[in-house]
C-alpha cells in the first residue's frame, strides 16, 4: 500500500512536472483534453486487476459480475448518446478500433479510399507504413484548392477503382463532410461506409456536428479528442448488421483481455458527454476556434504571411498556413512553445517543406474550452497567437499574458 511518491519518486516527479506543465501552459493540441476527476478516478481503480475476455454475459473468466456491469452501462450509453444499435467499448485505441473496424469489414488486398495524410487524413486510413497502407490496396482522395474534400474527386475515384469501403473522417480538416454525399457515393459503387469521428465526436454528442451513425456501415471514434474522456476507441454502427465480425475482430481478432479500468472511465466520460454542461462546453469550443480563425485572417497577420486554411472553420480546430512566412511550421511551433502555448506543427496540403518540418500549425481550443474559457478569454489567445508570429515579438510580455490566462482558469486546482 506504499504510495507512489514514496514508492517510486522517480515515475511520481515525472507525473507532479507533468501536471504543472498542464496547470501553466496553454494546451492548444487539438487531439488532447483534460479529462474529468472522476474519469481518471474511475481509470485508477482496481477494475485493473481484471481479466474478463469476452462480453458481458459470455466471458471467458470467472468473477466478471462487477466489470460486466460497467461495461455494459459504457455500452448503453455510447448507443444512447449517439443513436447506435451497437457499439464495442472495449478498443485500446483510436488506432486499435480502426484496426478492427477495418477488418471487420474487408480483407487484406481490398481497395480502401481514404483522406490522404498530406491532405489532413489519419495513418490508419491508408497511410503507406501503417497496417492500412501495408495490407490495402489504398487509393487517396484529396482536398481542392479551397481547401475542402473534392467530393468530384471521391465519385469518380470510388467509380474507377470499385473499393470495399470509403473512409470519411481527419485528423486535421477544419469543416465538417457531408455524409450524405459519401452514403450517395458509397451505394453507388457497392461501398462500404466507414467514419472515423475521432476528432470531432464530442461535437456530435453535442448536437453542434451532423451525426455519422446514420449515414455510415462503421462510425469509430476515440474517446480522449472532443470528447473529453480517457485514451481509449469504441467502434459502433446503427444497426447489428456487422455486430459479430465486429466484435470478433476486437476480440479475439485483435486484443485480448479488455482494459476494464478505462472501460469504465469510458462510462463516466459518456455520462458527462450527456449534460447541458457538456454542450455549453462544445459550444465554446466551437467559439473559440471561430474567433482563432478570425483574428488569423486580419490584416497584420496577412501582412506577415500568416493565413488560415479553408479560410475559417466549423470545427473545433484551424488549420494556419505558413506558406507565405518567415517561419516554418517547426519555428511556429517553438515559439509558441516559448510563450507557453502547446500546439503541433502540421503538413498543409502542397506543403513545400518536408513533413518533420512542415508549412502549417494545428491549432485546438478543446482543452482551453475544458478549462472554462470564454470568448473574451479565446479572443487574448488568439491575439497572443497572432503576435507571437510576427518578427520581433515581445516573448516576455506574452509570457505574462499566457500566465495570466493560466491563473485565471485554474486546473485540476485539488490536484
Ligand atoms: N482516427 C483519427 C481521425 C485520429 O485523428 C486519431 C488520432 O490522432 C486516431 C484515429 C488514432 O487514435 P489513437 O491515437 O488513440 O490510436
Amino acid at each position: 500500500n506504499t504510495p507512489l511518491h514514496e514508492l517510486d519518486p522517480d515515475v511520481a516527479a515525472a507525473v507532479d512536472a507533468e501536471l504543472h506543465r498542464q496547470q501553466s501552459t496553454l494546451e492548444m493540441i487539438a487531439s488532447e483534453n483534460f479529462a474529468p476527476v472522476a474519469v481518471m478516478e474511475a481509470q485508477g481503480t482496481v477494475l485493473t486487476n481484471k481479466y474478463a475476455e469476452g462480453y458481458p454475459g459470455r466471458r471467458y473468466y470467472g468473477g466478471c459480475e462487477h466489470v460486466d456491469v460497467a461495461e455494459q452501462i459504457a455500452i448503453d450509453r455510447v448507443k444512447e448518446l449517439f443513436g447506435a444499435e451497437y457499439a464495442n467499448v472495449q478498443p485500446h485505441s483510436g488506432a486499435s478500433a480502426n484496426q478492427a473496424a477495418l477488418f471487420a469489414i474487408a480483407q487484406p488486398g481490398d481497395t480502401i479510399l481514404g483522406l490522404d495524410l498530406a491532405h489532413g487524413g489519419h495513418l490508419t486510413h491508408g497511410m503507406r507504413l501503417n497496417f492500412s497502407g501495408k495490407q490495402f490496396n489504398v487509393v487517396p482522395y484529396h482536398v481542392d484548392e479551397a481547401g475542402l474534400v473534392d467530393m468530384a474527386e471521391v465519385e469518380r475515384l470510388a467509380k474507377e477503382n470499385s473499393p470495399k469501403v470509403i473512409i470519411a473522417g481527419w485528423s486535421a480538416y477544419p469543416r465538417q463532410l457531408d455524409f450524405a454525399e459519401f452514403r450517395r457515393i458509397a451505394d453507388e459503387v457497392g461501398a462500404y461506409l466507414w467514419v472515423d469521428m475521432a476528432h470531432f465526436a464530442g461535437l456530435v454528442a453535442a448536437g453542434l456536428h451532423p451525426n455519422p451513425v446514420p449515414f455510415a456501415d462503421v462510425v469509430t471514434s476515440t474517446t480522449h479528442k472532443t470528447l473529453g474522456g480517457p485514451r481509449g476507441g469504441i467502434i459502433l454502427a446503427r444497426n447489428k448488421d456487422f455486430a459479430k465480425k465486429l466484435n470478433s475482430a476486437v476480440f479475439p481478432g485483435f486484443q485480448g483481455g479488455p482494459l476494464e479500468h478505462v472501460i469504465a472511465a469510458k462510462a463516466v466520460s459518456f455520462k458527462v458527454a450527456a449534460s447541458e454542461e457538456f454542450k455549453e462546453r462544445q459550444q465554446r469550443t466551437l467559439d473559440g476556434a471561430r474567433i482563432l480563425a478570425e483574428r488569423l485572417v486580419q490584416d497584420d497577420a496577412k501582412a506577415v504571411g500568416v493565413d488560415v486554411l479553408s479560410g475559417g472553420t466549423d470545427v473545433h480546430l484551424v488549420l494556419v498556413d505558413l506558406r507565405n512566412s518567415e517561419l516554418d511550421g517547426q519555428q511556429a511551433e517553438d515559439r509558441l512553445h516559448e510563450v507557453g502555448i502547446t500546439v503541433n506543427r502540421n503538413a498543409i496540403p502542397n506543403d513545400p517543406r518536408p513533413p518533420m518540418v512542415t508549412s502549417g500549425l494545428r491549432i485546438g481550443t478543446p482543452a482551453l474550452a475544458t478549462r472554462g474559457f470564454q470568448e473574451e478569454d479565446f479572443r487574448e489567445v488568439a491575439d497572443v497567437i497572432a503576435e507571437a508570429l510576427k518578427p520581433g515579438f515581445d516573448a516576455d510580455a506574452l509570457k505574462a499574458r499566457v500566465s495570466a490566462l493560466a491563473a485565471k482558469h485554474p486546473l485540476y486546482p485539488n490536484l
